[in-house]
């Protein structure tokens, strides 16, 4: 996306947050535009990645 195309909500960072959140606004709205953006060359390259963290699903109400 062109950076200064207007959106209306940007994410910082291309985590499974980010991607959780987007999804969710999506589905609220799916008129609204997005834009996510990222420090890194691909998204989930931090903690999101299964290689980073111990892949259990902890339930949100545990953290
Ligand atoms: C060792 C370890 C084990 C874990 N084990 C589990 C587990 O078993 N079960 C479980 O449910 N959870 C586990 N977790 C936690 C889970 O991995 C994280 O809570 C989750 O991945 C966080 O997602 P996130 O999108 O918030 O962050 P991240 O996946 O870290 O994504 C954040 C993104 O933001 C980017 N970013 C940062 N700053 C900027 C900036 N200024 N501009 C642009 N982009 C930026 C980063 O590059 C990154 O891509 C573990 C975590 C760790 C570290």
């Amino acid at each position: 996306m062109a950076h200064n195309e207007a959106v209306d909500v940007v994410l910082v960072g291309a985590g499974i947050m980010s991607a959780t959140l987007a999804v969710l606004l999506k589905e609220l709205d799916p008129g609204l535009k997005l834009e996510v953006v990222e420090l890194m060359d691909s998204g989930a390259a931090e903690s999101s990645n299964p290689w980073n963290n111990a892949g259990t699903a902890t339930p949100g109400c545990v953290s």
